[in-house]
C-alpha cells in the first residue's frame, strides 16, 4: 500500500511514500519499547535541550515546513506559518514547564510522610488528523516526551510529507531513534499497535466514528485513552452585544481553516432583536472572500482538504436544503479545479434536519434566530457535541452567566473559542473526553504513583 500526497488546489498528486508491513509496524512498537526504557531515565535538562532545539529548528525553517503543509492539505500559506510558530510556542511551553507540572506533589496530612510522583508510562499511540497537520502532533508528541514517554504517531494518510518532515526534525534535534516514531500504516493496523502489551495508552484526534473505534479497542484492551473529536461549537449573539465587532470574529471564526477547524464556531445563535442586522452584515462579509491558491497571501478562502472532504460536505449540504433549509448565501461548490466551496449560510434548520447534529467541516454557517438568552442557551445545549462555544454580550458577567450554563469543555466570552498554549482544551459528550494542552495535558499519560514513606 501507498500514501499519497496530493495538492487539494489542484488535486495532483505530489508524492507517495510507502506504507510500513505488519511485521515492520511490529518491529518499531518493539524499538519504541526499547528505546523508554533509556528514555524515561534522562533528566528534564536533556529532554528540554531537545524539545527547545526543536522550537527553534520550527522557526528558523518555518517557510520550508509552513509550504508542506499548504501542499499537503491546502491551507493558507499565513495560517500555516502561524501553525509552525505556535507549534514552536508549545514546545517551548512544555520543554520549560515539565519539571515544575510534573514536580513531586507531598501529601498535606499531619502524621504521613507521602507524596505523589508522576512517572512515565511507556509507549504511547497518536492517531492524529490533518487539519492542523504540525500543531495536532505537536501538542500530543511535546508534552508527553517530555514527561518521559516515548510516542508513535500514524498521522491522517493526505499529511505524508509533514509526517515526514516532523519525523526527520525530531531526530535532526537530538531525539534518540524509537522515541518518536512515524508510522506509514493502514488505520487497520491501529488496533493490533493498541492492543500490544508494550502500549501503554491512546490519544486520537479526528472524527466520532474514527474516535469510537479507536477507544473500543482501549477499552477492551484496558488502556488509557484521550480522544478529541469533532465540534458544533455555539456562537450566542446577544441583544447588547458590539454589533460591528460581533459580525467580524463570526466570520473569523467560521472562516478559520477554511471552517475545518473542531472549534470553529458553527451554529450562530443570534437573539430576534439584532437578527435581521446580524444576516445582513453576516452575509455581506461571507460573500466578500477571494478563493484562490492557498499559497498565494492574497487568497482568503483556500480549498478544503481533499475532493473527497468537499463532496462529502456538498452532500451534508444539500440533504439540508433537501430537508427544507433556506440558502442565504453559496450551498454549491464553484465551477473551477481543486476541492473548493462556496462560502454558506444556512437558515431555517429544525432539528429533524441532517446538518443540525452534524459537525459541517467547511465555509458553511448555520443561523438560528431564537427569542432570548433562554432560548439561545437551550438551543447552545441541544447538541451531541459538548466541546468549544461563545458568547457575545457588553456586560462581561451577563457573558459569564450564560458561558457557566453551556455544556461545553471551553467557552469563551466576545471571542470564538482558540488554542492556546497554557490553556486545557478538550471537550465532553460526543467531542471525548480528556484534556490537552495547559498543565493539564501532560498529566494525560503519567501514573499518579503514591509513595508512602512509612
Ligand atoms: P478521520 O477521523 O477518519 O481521520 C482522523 C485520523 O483517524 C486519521 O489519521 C485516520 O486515518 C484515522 N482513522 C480513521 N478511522 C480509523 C480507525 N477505524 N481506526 C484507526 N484510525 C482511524 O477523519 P476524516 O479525515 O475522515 O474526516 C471526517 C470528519 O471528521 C470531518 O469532516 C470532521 O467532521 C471530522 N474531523 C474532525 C477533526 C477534529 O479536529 N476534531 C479532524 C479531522 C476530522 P486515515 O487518514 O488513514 O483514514
Amino acid at each position: 500500500m501507498t500514501i499519497t500526497s496530493i495538492n487539494p488546489a489542484t488535486n495532483k498528486t505530489l508524492e507517495t511514500f510507502e506504507s510500513l508491513s505488519k511485521d515492520e509496524t511490529m518491529a518499531a512498537v518493539a524499538k519504541a519499547d526499547d528505546a523508554f526504557r533509556d528514555w524515561r531515565q534522562t533528566s528534564f535538562d536533556h529532554r528540554k535541550n531537545i524539545i527547545l532545539k526543536f522550537a527553534s529548528q520550527l522557526r528558523e525553517r518555518a517557510d520550508e515546513f509552513a509550504r508542506l503543509i499548504t501542499l499537503d492539505m491546502g491551507k493558507r500559506i499565513s495560517e500555516s506559518q502561524r501553525e509552525i510558530e505556535y507549534c514552536a510556542e508549545i514546545s517551548e511551553f512544555y520543554a520549560n514547564g515539565a519539571e515544575t507540572f510534573l514536580a513531586d506533589q507531598p501529601m498535606e496530612l499531619e502524621g504521613v510522610d507521602a507524596y505523589i510522583q508522576y512517572a512515565p508510562l511507556g509507549v504511547l499511540m497518536g492517531v492524529m488528523p490533518w487539519n492542523f497537520p504540525f500543531y495536532q502532533v505537536t501538542r500530543f508528541a511535546t508534552p508527553n516526551i517530555m514527561a518521559g514517554n516515548v510516542v508513535m504517531v500514524k498521522h491522517a494518510s493526505n499529511v505524508p510529507q509533514c509526517a515526514q518532515a516532523i519525523t526527520e526534525l525530531f531526530t535532526a534535534c537530538g531525539l534518540p531513534e524509537g522515541v518518536y516514531t512515524n508510522l506509514f500504516i493502514p488505520t487497520e493496523f491501529v488496533e493490533a499497535i493498541v492492543s500490544d502489551r508494550r502500549v501503554q495508552g491512546v490519544s486520537l484526534t479526528g472524527s466520532e466514528k474514527a474516535g469510537a473505534a479507536v477507544a473500543a479497542v482501549a477499552g477492551k484492551n484496558l488502556k488509557r485513552s484521550v480522544l478529541e473529536l469533532g465540534g458544533n461549537d455555539p456562537f450566542i449573539v446577544l441583544e447588547d452585544a458590539d454589533l460591528a465587532k460581533t459580525v467580524e470574529l463570526a466570520v473569523k471564526g467560521r472562516m478559520v481553516n477554511a471552517g475545518q477547524s473542531c472549534v470553529a464556531s458553527k451554529r450562530f445563535i443570534v437573539v430576534e432583536a439584532v437578527a435581521d442586522e446580524f444576516l445582513a452584515e453576516f452575509k455581506e462579509q461571507m460573500a466578500n472572500v477571494t478563493m484562490g491558491d492557498p499559497m498565494d497571501e492574497a487568497t482568503t478562502l483556500a480549498p478544503l482538504s481533499s475532493e473527497a472532504a468537499a463532496v462529502q460536505l456538498q452532500e451534508q449540504v444539500q440533504a439540508t436544503i433537501d430537508a427544507g433549509a433556506t440558502v442565504l448565501l453559496g450551498g454549491d461548490r464553484p465551477d473551477r479545479e481543486g476541492a473548493f466551496f462556496n462560502p454558506t449560510i444556512l437558515t431555517g434548520i429544525t432539528p429533524d434536519m441532517p446538518s443540525f447534529d452534524q459537525e459541517l467541516f467547511g465555509p458553511v454557517a448555520s443561523v438560528y434566530i431564537v427569542k432570548d438568552e433562554a432560548a439561545a442557551i437551550e438551543l447552545a445545549n441541544h447538541s451531541s457535541y459538548g466541546l468549544g462555544g461563545s458568547v457575545y454580550t457588553n456586560d462581561v458577567q451577563r457573558g459569564r452567566r450564560v458561558a457557566e450554563q453551556i455544556e461545553t469543555g471551553m467557552m469563551f466570552v466576545n471571542q470564538p473559542t482558540r488554542s492556546q498554549a497554557e490553556l486545557p482544551f478538550g471537550g465532553i459528550k460526543n467531542s471525548g473526553y480528556g484534556r490537552e494542552l495547559s498543565h493539564l495535558g501532560i498529566l494525560e499519560f503519567v501514573n499518579k504513583k503514591l509513595i508512602h514513606l512509612g
